[in-house]
């Protein structure tokens, strides 16, 4: 039943009013402090005042206004029909009714009072929900957020029960995920500390509602905890067990991952529960990728250990194979020297002979094998130096002229003279330009005409030609074009992409009949890309192939860079880390050919990418210090970049005589966390080498 208030000083007006709302609970007052006290004090759903002969009437009505809003009741003025101040009923009453009261009209406005109070009610309370779901949908979306940058199924648990917390505010919430069979994780989350029994007791019913989800059975020994407490002043015991709970389970692709559990002193009603359910089924999406990752990662690390021991296994297996191998090649050789040349009967000189060339061709199968494992894993060493070609390609011909005469093929080089040099790693290129002659020699027949020859060409030539690399490719202003060209059987159109793939032997019967193992033009290839080169074919079938190796000229610097660029990729793959100091006298705005080096290596991204913010001028009146830190370089690296500097420095004539550019290295600073801690260091460090 509403109850009502009635204040009025008029005893008659009281019993009429009570006698015309019988349905209602009214309760009457006569003084205007009882009146304030009643309403403080009880729940009251409207309140009716008879302002006739009230004195101070606007002061009572205002603190009955006062009183009366919080609690949301209506209220109803009954008036004088003459009243003058209609502006105190506008401002502190919902309905009026004026003298002389009917009694059906205040029995109607008493409903509307009611009714209104009943609506406004409802409306407050799903203004209530809706900014409670409002706050939820966005704790949703930051905690989604988050999650999508989750790379890790630990982080993936602490956002969650974070946003969980956000939503619902929960007392204590726990997880129990299950990784591998290994790694099975409890952990608590908690507004207070823990008593140990209530921490066994939640590891049991953990593992307990674990084993019912998902059929698994776990022993409590396996499972590994972590607590986050907030509080630690005051500890829960057992009874939080009895608190309202919920709990989740968490599926990844229908896979269990696990199950999480929730505690709240506050009951949880139906929207909170579909808020934990989308909470932990939104937050499973990004769980699935950071699991992929995962996975992706651990493949990626025993990939790179396989490779790696690949790669060592080729390595032991090669040595093992060659060092039998050169003993039997020594021992040939002296078998053939002159000391036996009388001694031995022609018979024994060709099996010898024989056993010589063989040897050679195993060695020259093992030394393919371990380099193509090598140039896949990118472990192959260089050592580039300034080199001519022409000497080069030269002795490759002496090497082959006598297999060539076996066959009588003949084979000549053509050289330009005063070729520019290059900047190259001399046995590699051997090793192409070996592997080329000797394919052509091989799969020539016999009578035929192999020509090499080594031109310069220029990068408008070089467009038009015939190789399929990307033709976007940076081309440098020009390049040294070894050519060798045979009048063998040449390659049919659709297998020449094939010839430069692994274990790729295209003429099958041919190649099988010569020998090979379809090995040297996929490492050929790969030495020509190591030299900012390109390795091509031109082949007509019948008329025979020419094979294509070109090698940039590089400028003096672009060396620098080049060997730069391989010394840090090495550094790299070793993940070695180091800092360099570099200074030298005069300051940095007279040293322009340093800011330039340095700009340089920048521009290309080569210093850039490793060393990142970590590299930083400091200018004293009379020093400029140039540092490095933390640069994934070995210290062949970092004396070539201050070798490189000096050359500089020295070719411009901008240091004079003694050694005026220092170095030194040292291990990156630990503890140094920004430049002012570095810049310190640096001055230490230059102290010590000065
Ligand atoms: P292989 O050890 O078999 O010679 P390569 O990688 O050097 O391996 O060559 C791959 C294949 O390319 C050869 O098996 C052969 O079929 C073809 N090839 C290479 N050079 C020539 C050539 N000068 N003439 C015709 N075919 C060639």
């Amino acid at each position: 039943m509403s109850k009502i208030l009635l204040f009025t000083k008029n005893k008659n007006r009281a019993t009429l009013i009570g006698e015309n709302l019988k349905n209602f609970d009214v309760t009457s007052i006569e003084d205007e402090n009882d009146f304030l006290n009643f309403i403080e004090n009880n729940s009251t759903d409207l309140v009716i005042i008879d302002t006739v002969n009230l004195k101070d009437c606007v002061n009572f009505c205002r603190a009955v206004k006062f009183s009366a809003q919080n609690e949301n009741i209506s209220i109803i003025f009954i008036v004088d029909k003459d009243v003058e101040n209609k502006n105190l009923f506008l401002k502190y009453a919902h309905f009026f009714v004026t003298e002389p009261v009917n009694k059906e009209i205040l029995f109607a406005t008493v409903n509307s009072a009611l009714n209104l109070k009943k609506s406004l009610g409802d409306l407050a309370e799903s203004n209530a929900d809706l900014s409670i779901n409002l706050y939820r949908l966005n704790v949703l979306n930051q905690t989604v957020t988050e999650l999508s940058g989750a790379l890790n199924k630990t982080d993936f648990i602490s956002i969650m029960t974070d946003g969980i917390d956000k939503s619902l505010s929960y007392n204590l919430c726990y997880s129990l995920t299950f990784n591998s069979p290994e790694d099975i994780t409890l952990v608590i989350n908690s507004i207070h500390a823990i008593s140990s029994r209530l921490e066994e007791a939640i590891k049991i019913q953990a593992i307990l509602n674990y084993q019912k989800a998902f059929k698994i059975e776990l022993s409590s020994d396996d499972v590994k905890v972590i607590k986050n407490i907030k509080h630690k002043a005051i500890e829960y015991d057992l009874n939080v067990l009895n608190f309202d709970t919920s709990l989740q389970e968490i599926n990844i692709n229908n896979k269990f991952f696990g199950i999480i559990n929730v505690f709240r002193e506050k009951d949880f009603n139906n929207d909170d529960i579909i808020c934990l359910q989308t909470l932990v089924q939104q937050a499973t999406f990004p769980l699935q990728n950071a699991i992929l990752y995962e996975e992706l990662m651990e493949q990626n690390k025993k990939l790179e250990e396989t490779e790696k021991k690949k790669s060592e296994f080729f390595s032991i297996v090669s040595h093992e194979l060659r060092t039998p191998l050169t003993s039997i090649q020594n021992a040939v050789k002296i078998l053939l020297s002159d000391a036996f040349a009388a001694v031995l009967p022609e018979k024994a000189k060709y099996f010898i002979k024989m056993v010589e060339r063989n040897c050679i061709r195993v060695m020259s199968i093992v030394q393919d094998w371990l380099d193509s494992v090598k140039a896949e894993s990118g472990r192959l060493d260089y050592k580039f130096e300034i080199e001519k070609i022409n000497p080069i390609v030269d002795g490759v011909i002496q090497t082959l002229t006598n297999l060539a005469d076996e066959k009588q093929i003949q084979l000549s080089f053509n050289p330009t003279e005063n070729l520019p040099s290059l900047y190259i790693d001399r046995k590699r290129v051997e090793q192409v330009v070996t592997n080329l002659v000797a394919n052509a020699v091989k799969y020539t027949p016999n009578n035929g005409k192999i020509v090499v020859s080594s031109n310069l060409i220029d990068s408008v030539s070089m467009k038009g030609m015939n190789f399929t690399t990307n033709k976007d490719v940076l081309l440098s202003e020009e390049y040294v074009l070894v050519t060798v060209a045979d009048n063998g059987p040449g390659i049919a159109e659709e297998d020449i992409p094939k010839v430069f793939e692994k274990f790729e032997q295209v003429n099958g019967t041919l190649s099988r009949s010569v020998g090979g193992t379809g090995l040297g033009l996929f490492i050929a290839k790969k030495f020509a890309e190591v030299h900012n080169g390109f390795l091509w074919l031109e082949s007509v079938v019948g008329k025979g192939s020419n094979f294509y190796f070109a090698i940039p000229v590089l400028a003096e610097d672009e060396r620098y860079e080049m060997q730069l660029k391989h010394d840090i990729s090495d550094a790299n793959k070793d993940k070695k880390t180091f800092s360099l100091l570099t200074f030298c006298e005069n300051k940095i705005s007279e040293e322009p050919y340093l800011i330039e080096f340095i700009k340089k290596l920048e521009s290309e991204n080569i210093l850039k990418k490793t060393i990142e913010s970590r590299c930083f001028y400091t200018e004293t009146k009379e020093r400029f210090y140039y540092s490095f830190y933390d640069v994934n370089m070995n210290k062949q690296v970092v004396h070539f970049i201050v070798q490189r500097m000096m050359e500089y420095a020295q070719k411009d004539n901008v240091l004079q005589g003694g050694k005026k550019i220092y170095w030194s290295q040292a291990n990156y600073p630990e503890d140094a966390g920004d430049s002012e801690e570095l810049i310190k260091k640096s001055k230490k460090l230059l102290k010590e080498v000065l």
